[in-house]
């Protein structure tokens, strides 16, 4: 029997969130039925709600959350009602080549619901009264009081972890601290630069603290972002507004940095982090910007400098393992998750929630649906 929610609908990009009342149908035999307790409002969000970003619509956003587990399909083993779930945007299949060779980032789930706007057979559980259909958003939908998802696409959270801390690691923090543990790997002692410190930039300090790197510097336009950072355990950071970027980049470590990492998803950033590297150096992009947009770099430096650029896709994590390892980190006090959870809003308050992280919000901002 269907049920109704109350959910923020995207009727075309560029438009507004509304809050209406939705039908979600009974969840499918691998699905599970949650009920959203926390959603974090992440930049992904933004660009789907601009249309940076392509997807069908309407569509219900929101793609990191966390809640009570409600109803299970017949044949969900992983989670039973009353479990506390993480909500994962990139679920695995498991069996393709790129789960098999512990690279299930890449898996061709996640293709799916880009696609087809569905849940895993490609179709939707959300509609609107009268029944015309509501598109979920990759998989998860959860600014919404409930949503379901693909058994894949939950991972089950340790009592005693807030719904907050959990939300967010699902996405900002396993893409930040995973990028670091899993895209760049052993860095202690050598020198790192992350360029953005809103959620997933934090994180990356958080990863990059965890792993031992030194110097640590962020680079943001906004203060109270910096603040953040160094509370994180940045040893220097950079007022991008205010200061000369690559000069000051230079002053803290002359030979260039080991390490760079984007998390904004802009040509221009990335062109600064490539220039920051010394030689043998790595640039990592995790930030996502416009759709088509493209990157320009110097060729030569490129080549006789040895640099690397590569990509990094949701902290390039398995995060059936890495999500219950952050959470062991974070409740032995090794990985500070919830000083990244920002201001709380109901449902009905989510369009200043998204203004205010394009203002410059510090921390995550966090929708409380139900
Ligand atoms: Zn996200
Ligand atoms: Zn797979």
């Amino acid at each position: 029997m269907a049920r109704r929610i109350r959910a923020a609908v995207l009727e075309r990009p560029g438009g507004e969130l509304t809050i209406e009342e939705l039908e979600l149908a009974d969840p499918r035999r691998d699905e599970v039925l949650v009920r959203i307790e926390a959603a974090g409002v992440c930049h992904s969000d933004y660009h789907y709600l601009t249309g940076d970003l392509p997807s069908r619509m309407p569509v219900v956003p929101g793609h990191e959350g966390a809640g009570e587990v409600v109803a299970v399909g017949s044949e969900v083993t992983a989670v039973r009602p009353g479990d506390m779930v993480g909500l994962m945007w990139r679920p695995r299949c498991g069996k393709c080549r790129y789960c098999l060779s512990g690279r299930p980032a890449l898996c061709q789930s996640g293709a799916i619901h880009a696609a087809s706007g569905g849940l895993q057979d490609g179709t939707s559980r959300l509609s609107r009264p009268g029944g015309s259909t509501v598109h979920h958003l990759m998989g998860v939908s959860c600014f919404a009081d409930h949503a379901i998802v693909s058994e894949r696409a939950v991972v089950p959270i340790p009592a005693g972890v807030p719904a907050d801390v959990a939300a967010i690691t699902g996405c900002a923090v396993i893409t930040g601290v995973g990028t670091v543990l899993n895209a760049i790997g052993p860095c202690a002692g050598r020198s790192l630069v992350v360029l953005g410190a809103g959620g997933v930039g934090l994180s990356v300090v958080m990863g990059a603290v965890l792993a031992g790197a030194y110097p640590i510097v962020a680079v943001d336009m906004v203060a109270e972002r910096l603040e953040a950072a160094t509370r994180m355990g940045a040893t220097h950071v950079v007022h991008a507004g205010s200061e000369e970027v690559a000069a000051a980049l230079s002053e803290i470590d002359a030979e260039g940095f080991d390490f760079a990492v984007e998390a904004i998803g802009r040509p221009a950033t990335l062109r600064q982090g490539f220039d920051a590297l010394r030689p043998g150096g790595t640039l990592v992009a995790i930030g996502l910007g416009t759709a088509g947009q493209e990157l320009s770099l110097p060729l030569n430096p490129l080549v006789q400098r040895e640099r690397r650029v590569v990509g990094s896709l949701y902290g390039s994590a398995n995060p059936r393992l890495d999500v219950p390892k952050l959470l062991a980190l974070y409740q032995a006090g090794r990985l500070p998750i919830d000083r990244l959870v920002g201001a709380h809003y109901p449902l009905d308050r989510i369009g200043e929630a998204v203004s205010d992280l394009i203002g410059g919000a510090v921390g995550r901002g966090i929708i409380v649906p139900s």
